[in-house]
């Protein structure tokens, strides 16, 4: 039986989250009984296995970059450019119009947009392997069709790329791989 933390709530429902250390914790309502929940855990052991599997090979290769402000105001600039020619080449591509490309220094998003085609980007996609920089910068045009994410968005985006399931996810993996830390 796996090990786990319980937290009871108003909820209505269970759910399971594997934590970044790898602890298990199950959210369920007053209710339900520990049997139930047992039978619940159980039944999800094959995924939480592999979850902290991957969430442990995640930990060890987690790398920390320190920038002094000197230095992130020059991956900054960089981005700028690097961006606006990956803007530029997929704007092309896609037949997608976008207004101002702005650098900024966001922890947890990659990229946002707003109704007038302005395009924001952090600068820390600049770690990033190119196909997942491609990834973000073909998510964000997209967005200009279709401020959402429906099924018509992602059309879009499977068009310009079809393989972009793949690097959504190495991009989510990359977020925890990466720790930028101003010194
Ligand atoms: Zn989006």
């Amino acid at each position: 039986m796996i090990k786990y933390e319980l937290m009871r709530s108003r909820r209505k429902t269970l759910s399971l989250y594997v934590r970044r250390d790898g602890s298990v914790e199950v959210r369920a309502p007053f209710l339900t009984s520990i049997e139930y929940i047992n039978n619940f855990v159980n039944k999800k052991q094959d995924w939480i296995l592999s979850t902290q599997k991957r969430i442990l090979a995640m930990e060890a290769n987690r790398q920390t970059i320190e920038l002094s402000s000197k230095e992130e105001a020059l991956y900054k600039m960089k981005a700028k450019e690097y961006l606006k020619q990956k803007c530029q080449l997929f704007s092309h591509k896609m037949g997608i119009q976008y207004g101002t490309v702005r650098i900024n220094g966001a922890r947890t998003r990659w990229g946002s947009c707003n109704s007038k085609g302005d395009i924001n980007f952090t600068y820390r996609l600049i770690f990033a392997a190119e196909e997942l920089v491609d990834y973000v910068v073909v998510h964000e045009l997209a967005h200009i069709k279709e401020m959402n994410h429906s099924a018509n968005f992602w059309a879009i985006v499977e068009e310009a790329m079809p393989d972009y399931k793949v690097r959504r996810k190495r991009l989510k993996d990359f977020q925890y791989q990466l720790e930028l830390v101003k010194v």
